[in-house]
């Protein structure tokens, strides 16, 4: 197991935070720090741009400087109104102090426009033409990694016949496909990105926000870097597979702009998480191809997602922090990111009961009516949290994994003749077993030792196990659902990744008893249910007389929680 972010303390600085504070302290950029945040709206942020925007707010925040949101909406056939929404709405949960840049986004298509007269600038300088290819030619021709590319037939054109034909690429007179306009670099350069690459293609589709007004659009490379000089970036970051692309984000810019304070790319690893998909093209596929319920299916590693789990954004915060930011591509272990949840949740958590599979148990030493109210804690990790009365009476459930009629040595839960405390309650004696027609298990008889009730002088006696339980008269009906990973490798990121999701990703649990109080749970709000894991109201299913609860995550790790990398 690698790990360079174990054991560090938090908050930490990282390679993008000391370039920064060299800069400053240098007087680059006249001291000022700009970042931005800039998300395709083509579906909805996951836990990997989490990671991006704690850095990008954060670093901006550290050094009195600012960040934006922009959205990178130059893809019209893929971008839509609803994925904005979205994830404005994913990142006010994720990070509420950036509420004014998520209320006043900046758009790249608010600068079609300037990018159009940018572009045709270059064309001036004779440094971009119109290219007649076919995207399929323009892909024989770039060549490869060891040989270079071949020159397009129209790289030549004169000036003004490029400018006539990109206005008329403007205009719309030519189909989808049928013209480009390129930069005009080298094709011969060892960086195949510099083989005069597409800045502006021609397409017939309407676009979210600006309509039927373009019918060409600026390629990412172009926008990219000509936005962020429009909005004062000074340090635009991204993750490392840019870096190929960073002499011509350099390119474009020394060729447009005055010499001084222009933006800077620098790059950094991306978050990979283990046993999950972090690649909106593959999420999509997931959606689209029914494989969840949504976006929002709370085993996505969507924010959305993930909030819907019932995840809290302080957690994923700290996850971030405690990865920290490298120049080195890894696969992190989620067994990471649940042990943040867990560290979180067990601080704030109220403590409840729940019966996920129940079995009745009669208690005959006390009469048919029989009722009282037992003092329970409400969290142990916090003082103030206080207490709770939980109705008990003569016919208690218990989950049915807490009862075995023929136990193997060192089982400490209950078995015939056997004893075990309930939870915050008596000690109970198992007296018997009652059969249905078919032979199975119907309900147990049993006993309490009046004189073990919680809290107690006689509560002293010790037995080896203790069990949860719910009064069936009083539980609530429920629905609960347990999630597993998404997918059943670590690294499921070849082209077949789909053969790999995990069948048993969400095993729903349809009669499950729980104690009265969560009847007033609202949704997303995380309870630990003893003994089983912590718990929160799913927003979307629920219905009034049937509550659906999410597992959020178990209460213990399945096996060691690694740090940092899976191997
Ligand atoms: P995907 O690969 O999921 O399609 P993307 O890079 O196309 O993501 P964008 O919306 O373009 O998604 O990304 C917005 C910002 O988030 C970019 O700066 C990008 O570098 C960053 N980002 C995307 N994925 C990750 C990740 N896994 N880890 C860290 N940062 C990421
Ligand atoms: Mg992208």
């Amino acid at each position: 197991m690698a790990s360079d972010s174990a054991n560090r303390s938090l908050p930490q600085s990282d390679f993008i935070r000391e370039i920064v504070a060299r800069d400053r302290e240098a007087g680059v950029h006249g001291g000022r720090v700009v970042t931005r945040f800039p998300p395709e709206p083509n579906g909805h942020l996951h836990i990997g741009h989490a990671k991006s925007v704690f850095l990008n707010f954060g670093i901006a925040a550290e050094n009195g400087g600012l960040c934006r949101l922009r959205f990178d909406d130059t893809n019209p056939e893929r971008e839509s109104e609803e994925f904005v929404r979205a994830i404005r709405e994913d990142i006010l949960w994720l990070l509420p102090e950036a509420e004014g840049q998520v209320a006043e986004p900046l758009f790249a298509s608010n600068y079609f426009s300037r990018l159009h007269q940018h572009a045709v600038a270059l064309i001036r300088l004779g440094k971009a033409f119109v290219c007649d290819q076919s995207p399929q030619e323009f892909m024989e021709c770039r060549g490869t990694s060891t040989s270079p590319g071949r020159e397009s037939p129209c790289r030549d054109r004169s000036i003004g016949e490029n400018l006539d034909l990109f206005e008329r690429m403007r205009r719309g007179e030519f189909p989808e496909g049928s013209r480009t306009l390129r930069a005009r670099i080298d094709m011969a350069s060892p960086n195949i990105h510099l083989r005069d690459p597409a800045l502006y293609r021609i397409r017939d589709r309407a676009h979210h926000r600006t309509g039927s007004e373009w019918r060409i659009y600026p390629t990412y490379d172009f926008a990219h870097c000509l936005s962020d000089a429009i909005e004062g970036v000074t340090h635009s970051l991204c993750t490392l597979e840019f870096a190929v692309h960073r002499p011509l984000y350099d390119w474009i810019l020394e060729s447009l702009l005055p010499p001084g304070d222009r933006p800077r790319q620098y790059e950094f690893a991306r978050l990979n998480l283990g046993h999950t998909v972090l690649s909106k093209r593959r999420l999509t596929r997931l959606v689209g191809e029914g494989k969840v319920a949504g976006w929002d299916d709370p085993r996505m590693p969507t924010l959305s997602g993930l909030r819907r789990r019932g995840v809290p954004p302080e957690a994923i915060r700290s996850f971030c922090e405690e990865i920290g930011v490298t120049r080195y591509d890894g696969l992190t272990d989620p067994a990471l990111l649940e042990h943040h949840v867990r560290e979180n949740l067990n601080r704030r958590a109220p403590r409840v009961m729940g019966v996920l599979d129940p079995l009745r148990v009669v208690i005959g030493n006390l009469p048919p009516r029989h009722e009282e109210e037992m003092e329970a804690v409400n969290n142990p990790e916090d003082e103030d949290a206080g207490v709770r009365l939980l109705p008990f009476s003569r016919e208690i459930l218990i989950d049915r994994a807490d009862f075995m009629e023929d136990p193997p040595p060192g089982y400490f839960r209950l078995r015939p003749g056997g004893e075990v405390r309930l939870r915050y309650a008596y000690i109970l004696r198992c007296t018997g077993v009652e059969r249905n027609a078919k032979g199975g298990i119907d309900h147990l008889q049993a006993e309490i030792d009046p004189d073990s009730r919680h809290g107690r002088p006689g509560a002293r006696r010790r037995v080896r196990g203790t069990v949860h339980w719910v009064s069936a008269p009083h539980a609530l009906e429920a629905q609960v659902r347990l999630y597993d990973r998404l997918f059943t490798v670590a690294d499921p990121s070849g082209e077949e990744f789909m053969d790999h999701l995990n069948p048993a990703s969400l095993v729903t649990r349809h009669d499950c008893r729980l104690e009265p109080s969560l009847a007033r749970a609202g949704p997303g709000v995380p309870y630990q249910f003893e003994r089983l894991g912590y718990f929160c109201l799913d927003a979307t299913d629920s219905r009034p007389d049937r509550p659906v609860f999410n597992r959020i995550v178990t209460l213990r790790a399945r096996r060691p929680v690694a740090r940092g990398m899976v191997a």
